[in-house]
């Protein structure tokens, strides 16, 4: 287990799963979908058969997006804390953002875990 901590928020993540914790301490938990759409999906981004990456890249953009953009957290990671479902149409650009931007590193040929670890606070001990 890693743990990064990218602003207010801290992302702890192995290879397949992914727990995204926000300031006030509310937890989202995050691991693949053993589904045919979860399946098409990381086909469509150019993860392959990689799911558990797909998830854990998937999970880390949110909160680094975010914090690029400077928002204090991320939206649709509030939202799911919350229960709160789709907030407008915020939510829903947010997650065609953090899909297009994997679509991209993949292309490239980055490893976003790798990458957003080189730049944001990593320890693999807990800090409060
Ligand atoms: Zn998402």
């Amino acid at each position: 287990m890693k743990t990064l901590f990218i602003g207010h928020t801290r992302v702890e993540i192995d290879a397949a799963s992914a727990r995204t914790t926000l300031h006030d301490g509310k937890q989202i938990p995050a691991v693949p979908h053993d589904t045919d759409d979860y399946r098409a999906t990381a086909e469509r981004l150019g993860y392959g058969s990689e799911t558990g990456r797909m998830c854990v890249e998937h999970e880390l953009l949110h909160t680094a997006l975010a914090y690029w953009l400077g928002l204090y957290e991320s939206p649709v990671m509030r939202a799911v804390a919350e229960d709160d479902g789709p907030v407008g149409g915020i939510t829903s650009l947010e997650e065609a953002a953090v899909m297009a931007v994997q679509a991209y590193a993949v292309a490239v040929g980055v490893n976003l875990t790798r990458r957003l670890a080189e730049v944001s606070d990593c320890t693999s001990a807990a800090r409060n």
